[in-house]
């Protein structure tokens, strides 16, 4: 008989309950491969990107990163003051909060690849850039300019599996203007790769009670993945 061992993941702090888990499989370091070659030279293609007025004000384009032939792609709003300066998405509190999700179902940052519906940061006053708070979600011709790029990454990278985090990551990919509360808890079908919309980690800090939400979100992209 199989024993299972089931143990409280130190990584399920996130929830500030006690939840049982058990590891999964973790996928292996992606080796150099044809695709990851075709997603750096993309990125360079797009580099210096000013089809739409963030560009302008941007201090950073923040393309993505993680894995190129990862399993599970997240994608977020768009980059906020600390991604801006650092380049990289999700390094702010949200970010950090977003690695312990990742790591409560097994699997290290590095496996999966993060990417945003627009990749320059948008200001609610793009005059004072140096303002924290300053952020805003991205308008709907923002988006539109930049979703093609989302959209070549995600073919790029062919993940198994898609988590949106947050209304507007998830309204882009899934074409609707159903409120994220709606949309989460279920699996939709992005172009033949299973999509979970999710709420974003920002939100779970604004309102801790979101994160039961979360956490069964979680374990329904953890089963799709094995
Ligand atoms: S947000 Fe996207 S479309 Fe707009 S300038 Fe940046 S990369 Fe280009």
């Amino acid at each position: 008989m199989v024993r299972l061992t089931k143990r409280y993941c130190e990584e399920e702090a996130w929830l500030d309950d006690e939840i049982l888990c058990e590891p999964v499989a973790r996928t292996d370091a992606a080796a150099p491969t044809a695709d990851k070659l075709t997603l750096e030279q993309f990125r360079e293609s797009i580099s210096s990107c000013k089809k739409c007025a963030l560009g302008k004000t941007r201090i950073n384009m923040v393309f993505g990163s993680g894995s190129p032939s990862a399993r599970l792609m997240f994608v977020g709003e768009g980059p906020g003051y600390d991604e801006d300066r650092q380049g990289e998405p999700f390094v702010g509190r949200a970010g950090q909060l977003l690695t312990k999700i990742i790591e409560s179902i097994g699997m290290k940052r590095s496996d999966v690849y993060i990417a945003n519906t627009v990749k320059c940061h948008p200001m609610i006053d793009p005059l004072n850039s140096d303002k924290r708070g300053n952020d805003r979600p991205p308008a709907p011709e923002e988006i539109a300019q930049c979703l093609p790029y989302l959209e070549k990454q995600i073919a790029i990278i062919r993940p198994k599996c898609i988590c949106c985090l947050g209304t507007w990551a998830s309204r882009t990919l899934l074409a609707t203007e159903t409120p994220i509360g709606k949309l989460r808890g279920r699996f939709y079908d992005y172009h033949g790769i299973p999509l979970l919309p999710t709420y974003h980690p920002a939100a779970l800090l604004r309102n801790p009670a979101l994160k039961k939400d979360v956490w069964q979100d979680m374990k329904m992209l953890k089963a799709a993945l094995v």
